[in-house]
């Protein structure tokens, strides 16, 4: 016999005690982050040591999990949602976003089928379709949601491959299908071939030129000379803003080639995507409605919390095609209004993201979000003049976006020692990357607290570092 009371779920007045502590401790963070160190300067094994080796047998108070995260895990945390985080790309949760979450959390649906829960379904169709209309892409580029641009890379290389050999699904895939992409395209897309057995020997790092953009004529060589060697060329993946220096392939001469060779065209569009919301950088995704398939990460640039990532396909059947399987414990009616999201992807599981874009779309609205990216590439603009004002550093790529790459003039030690400084105060996050073969420091705006102060307060901290580096 079941005996009462069995533990159940928190009582609701813990809840509202407990969630108003959370929601005011939200509030105090973003009210003023700078308060706490960007980067925690942990050892590795430091926070694992910190915690007990076996779970709780019996349960604890909400209390003192609470104080146990102020005091454990918060010291050990990287702040990725603080003014001074320069490093990789510098992202943003935001107010309504972290709203989102939570409401998402409550309601705990799962968007696998229109059935399952047709607002997961409708909604993400319906904020994705805003976010094309955003981006000036055609209404005929189907939208899904995905984690991450690694997963929405991997899926467009699976269509490219399905649309070019569609009797792998039953065969199994052959050999000799060749994949194209910058050397400065992100390893995400190398990973995406690798995954799909495309074999390492197959993907071709085409040249850039000197602003670390993908020449199109070497494009067209390769796929000539893969052609006479009786290889498939299936697919090329172009980048708007690549992750080094936010360069732009040139997408339209891309598009001509792969036109004229009948190949998959994929734009990585995960950062420097969002620029082209605004009317003067439409331009950067010139050529981008020519493709076959587009990824555009919006927990990257558009204050949207990690995770969430919008996939775009102009022939979603190739998806379809290529992974589509119905349990009969899944099965339901043939209705084309009902979109089953389970069918374009390799996850049954979907949460509800398409939630936190859409508060985050109407709360900034279109001129809330393109006065913020504009304030990013202004600051990022005014950054770079400071840097080639000082004759000691010198710039490192074209800066078209939010991105400055820089390095001080001279041997690698001296940059290599200068970040490493920086990163040392905990006040500061840096990250680096490599450029014609020299160490060159990233330094990325991207977070929605960022201020003019900051970036002057931090550009004479490095100054006075580079002084002793
Ligand atoms: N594409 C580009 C251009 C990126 O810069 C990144 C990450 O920074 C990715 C793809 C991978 O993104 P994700 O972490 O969403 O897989």
């Amino acid at each position: 016999m079941i005996q009462d009371p069995l533990p159940r779920d928190m009582p609701p007045e813990e809840f509202r005690r407990a969630g108003h502590e959370v929601i005011d401790w939200i509030a105090d963070y973003l009210s003023d982050p700078r308060r706490f160190g960007v980067l925690p300067g942990a050892e590795p094994g430091q926070l694992t040591d910190l915690l007990p080796p076996t779970a709780p047998e019996h349960g604890e108070p909400v209390e003192r999990i609470l104080e146990d995260f102020r005091k454990l895990i918060l010291p050990h945390s990287t702040l990725w949602n603080h003014p001074l985080f320069f490093a990789y790309f510098s992202v943003s949760s935001s107010g309504p976003g972290i709203l989102a979450e939570t409401l998402s959390a409550a309601l705990n649906m799962n968007g696998m089928l229109w059935k399952s829960s047709p607002a997961v379904t409708e909604l993400e169709q319906v904020t994705l379709g805003w976010l094309r209309e955003w981006l000036r892409l055609p209404e005929s580029f189907f939208g899904i949601i995905h984690d991450t641009a690694s997963l929405s890379t991997f899926h467009a290389i699976l269509a490219a491959r399905a649309f070019a050999d569609p009797d792998m699904r039953e065969r199994g895939s052959s050999p000799g299908f060749v994949l194209y992409t910058s050397g400065h395209s992100h390893s995400s897309v190398e990973k995406g071939a690798l995954a799909l057995g495309i074999g390492q020997r197959y993907v071709r790092k085409i040249p850039s030129d000197e602003a670390f953009r993908m020449r199109p004529e070497a494009l067209a060589e390769a796929i000539a000379a893969d052609r006479a060697a009786g290889l498939r060329p299936f697919c090329a993946v172009a980048t708007v803003g690549t992750t080094s220096t936010t360069s732009v392939d040139p997408v339209p001469a891309i598009a001509d080639i792969c036109e004229k060779e009948d190949i998959w065209l994929h734009v990585d569009a995960a950062y420097g995507g969002h620029a082209a919301i605004l009317p003067e950088y439409e331009h950067y995704l010139e050529g981008a409605s020519r493709a076959h398939s587009l990824v555009i990460n919006p927990h990257k640039w558009l204050f949207t919390p990690i995770d969430l990532s919008a996939f775009y396909i102009r022939y979603p059947e190739a998806l379809r095609q290529a992974l589509s399987l119905v349990p009969e414990y899944l099965r339901t009616p043939d209705d084309p209004r009902m979109v089953n999201y389970m069918d374009y992807g390799v996850a049954l599981g979907r949460r509800f993201r398409a939630l936190k874009l859409w508060f985050v779309m109407r709360y900034f609205g279109r001129d809330g979000i393109a006065a913020l990216i504009r304030n990013h590439i202004r600051m990022a603009r005014e950054l770079a003049r400071l840097i080639e004002a000082d004759s000691r550093f010198e710039l490192c790529a074209p800066a078209p976006m939010s991105l400055v790459c820089f390095r001080l003039r001279g041997p690698d030690e001296a940059t290599r020692v200068l970040l490493e400084k920086l990163n040392q105060t905990g006040e500061v996050f840096f990250s680096h990357t490599a450029l014609h073969g020299r160490f060159v420091m990233r330094w990325s705006i991207g977070n929605i607290h960022t201020t003019w102060e900051d970036i002057v307060r931090t550009w004479s901290l490095v100054q006075a570092l580079a002084a002793s580096a």
